[in-house]
């Protein structure tokens, strides 16, 4: 990218957004969108929450050094929400970097691309929890999921949710989204910017009742009380009173209820010749 990068970015006390914006071009528009990486400082220890993209590693990595130079506990854990290259294709590099991190999450097969870091890769399951020092992050239900073994992580200490791509949705880079929360960037149309995601990412919304998983959200939220939302390829949620509703209504529109009816419809009453 040719403009300078807004990240990083405290999003909520001790969580960075890390990274770098991505063009993509959909349906004729060009949209922008990240491949995020988070930064949670404990008083004891720092963890990293996705590795971010391949390409955008290089940012990310200047992004941590200098973060984690300024007084900040050092870095002793990676959390990732599954294994797909936009969330742990940096794997070998922070390996490289941190070699003492141990790594959590879905870590099966990881011991096959990197023999001399097993003893590091610890599998983690929901209501598993890792301590940093006055704050937890604890391995929570992935209600919108990507791969079966998929994971979201809530941060205990700003009640902070890091949902993976629960909540995927592009950005305008013209409009000067780039780096903004989700309330801050008051011309985003989250209806289309989450049909741009559903369609690339998780075609399985696009053929589902949606409204099943927007309630099971919903409750997930209530229930951990989450006042801040760290998708890896949206804009942050600071404001889950003012947003969270356009994203119910994005992620509905995005889903199609008559489909499953009308295949149930099929089965029960067979045409008649
Ligand atoms: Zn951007």
């Amino acid at each position: 990218m040719d403009i300078e990068n807004p990240l990083p970015r405290e999003i909520a006390r001790g969580v960075f957004w890390l990274g770098d914006c991505l063009e993509q071009f959909h349906k004729g528009k060009s949209y922008h969108s990240y491949n995020a990486a988070f930064l949670l400082c404990g008083d004891d220890a720092s963890m990293l929450i996705e590795t971010g993209h391949p390409k955008d590693f290089p940012a990310i990595e200047r992004q941590m050094i200098e973060l984690l130079t300024a007084d900040r506990p050092p870095l002793k854990y990676l959390f990732v929400t599954h294994q797909e290259t936009p969330h742990s294709g940096g794997l070998g590099r922070v390996f490289q970097n941190w070699p003492d991190i141990t790594v959590h999450g879905d870590v099966a097969d990881y011991h096959l691309a990197f023999p001399q870091h097993a003893d590091r890769l610890v599998s983690m399951e929901v209501g598993d929890e890792i301590d940093l020092g006055g704050r937890k992050l604890v391995a929570v239900e992935p209600v919108i999921r990507d791969l079966r073994t998929t994971l979201w992580g809530f941060d205990t200490g700003a009640n902070c949710l890091f949902p993976g791509d629960g909540l995927a949705y592009s950005h305008y880079h013209q409009d000067g989204h780039c780096g903004l929360v989700a309330e801050e960037a008051t011309s985003l149309d989250l209806e289309d910017v989450l049909a741009v995601f559903a369609e690339r990412a998780l075609y399985w919304t696009t053929t589902t009742d949606m409204r099943i998983y927007v309630d099971q959200l919903e409750a997930l939220l209530d229930e951990l009380g989450v006042e801040t939302i760290a998708p890896t390829h949206g804009l942050p949620v600071t404001d889950l009173a003012l947003t969270m509703p356009k994203v119910r209504d994005g992620l509905i529109a995005e889903g199609d209820p008559e489909l499953s009816v009308r295949h149930i419809s099929n089965v029960d009453q067979p045409e008649v010749t």
